[in-house]
């Protein structure tokens, strides 16, 4: 979607000339000519989804552009993840990006700007999304890990590479276990270390066929496996594993099945349905519209709330007094 006045996209799908790119995920992220986003962002983009311009902003910082004032603020998502503050002449507008309220490890919720008009992340828009408290998750992962390790068992937590992976490991840091990654997760791993973020003990899980085998189930031993929920090969080979699936989906167990997981934790980087009412009030805003996942959905709850909500459709141009 783009705000047309002031030629700027926000998260477009196609190469645009101008654009806010919210965080590194690949859906995100293409190669426009002009792109905002923060230094963290540009760092974990891979060369060939890397803007041919950048304008980098650290959190916090405001920047004019064209006639508005853009600043950037923490989005809870991911490292680098940022919401996008759009000002001009009095009106506000607030882009969320990919948003997580609720963090676990003591971390501060995400501040939520005030806005006059907010387009907000839709992901979890559902009544039937309620996550649990995360550091309650994250104590029950590392106990099933823990109780797992007891029985030379391996405990393989799938999770997505980039951004999740590392997050869930620098939540279970208190929990002293030790970690062997699926080779998809190590250079992520290596950036967010490059970053300054520290991660717990961990080690590049081996899974290649042949000669190497052995060392395939050598390398997990007393260590818990990270690994994307897609493709398996490397812990297939792992002999005594037990699988889960570490996602907002926890409670559609259809879903996680089909990622060969044994159970689901409900430790999700995104708001649930009941974070994003909270963060549509707390942004004071007049006019919300919402984008991704079940838009539908969350426009009518909110409109049930009394706050004018309307979903939007990815291509679709707002026309804003911003
Ligand atoms: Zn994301």
């Amino acid at each position: 979607m783009a705000l047309v006045d002031h030629d700027l996209w926000l998260d477009p799908l196609t190469v645009r000339e101008r654009a806010f790119v919210s965080h590194a995920h690949a859906d995100h992220a293409r190669r426009h000519r002009l792109a905002v986003m923060t230094p963290d962002t540009l760092a974990l983009l891979p060369r060939h989804r890397r803007p041919h311009r950048a304008r980098l902003l650290e959190l916090g910082e405001a920047a004019e552009l064209g006639a508005a004032t853009v600043s950037l603020h923490d989005a809870g998502h991911m490292l680098g993840s940022a919401q996008l503050l759009v000002e001009h002449e009095g009106h506000r507008l607030l882009y969320t990006g990919d948003l997580k309220l609720r963090r676990p490890g003591g971390a501060p919720e995400t501040p939520v700007p005030r806005a006059d008009v907010l387009v907000i992340e839709s992901t979890y828009g559902r009544p039937g999304f309620r996550f649990p408290d995360p550091d309650s998750v994250v104590g029950e992962i590392a106990r099933w890990c823990h109780q797992l390790l007891e029985r030379e068992t391996t405990p393989v937590l799938l999770a997505h590479a980039l951004g999740k992976a590392q997050e869930l490991m620098r939540a279970l840091a208190p929990y002293h276990l030790r970690f062997a990654l699926d080779p998809r997760c190590v250079p992520f791993a290596r950036a967010y270390e490059a970053a300054g973020l520290n991660l717990p003990d961990w080690e590049e899980l081996d899974g290649q066929e042949g000669a190497a085998a052995p060392r395939a189930r050598g390398a997990a031993e007393g260590r818990v496996v990270l690994a994307p929920p897609a493709g398996k090969r490397a812990i297939r080979r792992l002999e005594r594993r037990r699988v889960a699936l570490v996602s907002g989906w926890a409670q559609a167990p259809h879903f996680w099945r089909v990622f060969g997981a044994d159970c689901a934790f409900p430790l999700s980087d995104h708001c649930d349905f009941f974070d994003l009412i909270e963060v549509a009030e707390r942004s004071g805003a007049a006019k919300v519209y919402t984008v991704h996942g079940f838009a539908q959905e969350l426009a009518h709850q909110l409109r049930r709330r009394g706050i004018e909500a309307h979903p939007l459709h990815l291509s679709e141009q707002l026309s804003l007094p911003v």
